[in-house]
């Protein structure tokens, strides 16, 4: 490494231990830094240009740089710049909030809990699940079934839901009464001439026979991404979510659905349930929720598990559960004003009308000889770089190919995130056709490159 003196850099290699990182690699090579945004565009502190191709990390739904919620912080700041919700105690942009979310979600009568992060809004969601089957006499009714390659956080708990290896290995996670049934990857799952209706069904079979064999009565609920995220962007065959409710339903078990990502339009309708005609029992929210301008995440539960939480907390004598920022009103009123400027600009309608185009291109380019899928929905997808496409075989973990080619879309000026092999895209949902063509300009150039040395370096034949 270059001797970086006093920079930022060797301050930040000095000082800061970073999330998602290689920390070995970071030593060497150090961070980049973002200075600032605007519109769907982050500058580094070089002043180069790049497109937010995730939207940070698949969050910043109105873009950089938008006045009106700097202002609403502000102003919230100067009135109020912190309350809590313990013990009855409310604030307005708390209870506005609430009142928007339970009028715009599909869960009839819901009731919101405020947290900080998708990992403590799914935390807190395990922990009411528990509550509630305890408040219906059924204290052997704790399990939770997740899904291989799901993501839903990082705490102990959720990190426990998430399905990926890496966040489990050496953490000694996951913790019991958490299981894991298939990741609905038609592409690598299916048998040679299964349908997608097919495969859906031989799944929910699984699940079936995953909750007869543990026991209905001891299986409280099952949580699902619409479309899962960091697992890849896995989009679901056809038939999946519904084949999936009935197998639920039959069993009294929970649908928990995580919307940290697919909330507030990303699939093309306000919520990933209605895209995929699914009815949760529960709705988790994060990310756009607050455009990310501020931490801020919610869970919404349904009236039964609610009259549930409650007869339990008057039984105990308190909801002993919150967090000293549950309903931080500088984050709710930014909350609130991103939620009012996504209706004002028609936000959702924009990204609807806009995601045949992103999606027409992202289809495309499983032309690429390097590309085995591109799979997408709305405003998200991703392509899976394949080392044998007939094969449908992936190159080596080690080989790096993910990290090459987001290496060469940075160069072009590009953020994407790798996930394995899988390249994935969810651009701030402001985002214009012409930006949307120069997205997938840039990323088509990366993709050349990465062809051109997985080809020199042998890395077919060498897999
Ligand atoms: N759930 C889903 C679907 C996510 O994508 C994420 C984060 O990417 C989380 C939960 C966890 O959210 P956080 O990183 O805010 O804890």
């Amino acid at each position: 490494m270059t001797d970086l003196g006093n920079s930022p850099a060797a301050r930040d290699i000095a000082s800061v231990l970073h999330p998602y990182t290689n920390l070995a690699v970071h030593r060497e090579n150090g961070p980049m830094i973002i200075e600032r945004g605007k519109g769907i565009y982050v500058y580094d502190d070089s002043g180069k240009e790049y497109i937010e191709g995730l939207a940070g990390l698949w969050c910043t739904a109105l873009g950089f740089g938008v006045e009106e919620l700097v202002e609403a912080a502000a102003e919230q700041m100067r009135k109020l710049p912190y309350y809590h919700m313990f013990a009855s105690k409310s604030t307005g942009p708390a209870i506005d909030l609430a009142d928007r979310l339970t009028n715009m979600l599909p869960i009839e009568n819901s009731k919101i809990f405020f947290a900080n992060s998708g990992s403590e809004a799914n935390d807190s969601l395990i922990k009411m699940v528990w509550y509630y089957s305890n408040s219906r006499g059924k204290p052997e009714k704790k399990k939770i079934i997740s899904r291989q390659r799901a993501y839903h956080g990082v705490t102990i708990a959720s990190a426990s839901l998430t399905g990926l290896p890496n966040n489990h290995r050496s953490f000694d996670l996951p913790i019991d009464r958490i299981l894991h049934t298939d990741c609905p990857h038609y592409y690598h799952g299916a048998n040679a001439g299964e349908s997608e209706e097919e495969y859906s069904a031989r799944l929910a079979n699984n699940l079936d026979e995953m909750i007869m064999s543990e026991g209905p009565d001891t299986v409280a609920a099952f949580i699902a991404e619409p479309v899962m995220g960091a697992g890849g962007v896995v989009v679901p065959p056809a038939g999946y979510f519904e084949k999936i409710q009935a197998v639920l339903a039959k069993h009294d078990v929970l649908f928990l659905d995580d919307e940290v990502i697919c909330g507030f339009g990303r699939t093309g309708n306000p919520f990933g349930c209605q895209t995929y005609g699914f009815k949760p029992d529960t709705i988790t929210m994060a990310k756009a929720l607050s455009s990310a301008y501020l931490p801020i995440s919610a869970v919404a539960i349904n009236n039964d598990m609610y009259e549930g939480v409650m007869e339990e907390s008057n039984r105990i004598g308190v909801f002993a559960h919150g967090f000293t920022y549950s309903g931080h009103p500088v984050a709710a009123a930014v909350a609130l004003k991103n939620l009012e400027l996504m209706e004002e600009r028609d936000v959702m309608g924009h990204a609807a009308r806009i995601s045949p185009v992103f999606q027409a291109r992202l289809k495309a380019l499983s032309d690429h000889p390097l590309v085995g899928e591109a799979r997408g929905v709305g405003l998200v997808g991703a392509v899976e770089l394949i080392a044998d496409k007939s094969a449908r075989r992936n190159f080596q973990p080690g080989q790096g190919v993910g990290a090459y080619i987001s290496a060469r879309a940075s160069d072009q000026g590009l953020i994407v995130r790798a996930m394995g092999d899988s390249v994935g895209l969810c651009p701030p949902l402001i985002i214009s056709e012409a930006q949307i063509n120069e997205m997938f300009d840039r990323l088509t150039i990366a993709l050349d490159e990465t062809e051109a040395w997985v080809h020199t370096s042998g890395l077919r034949t060498a897999n």
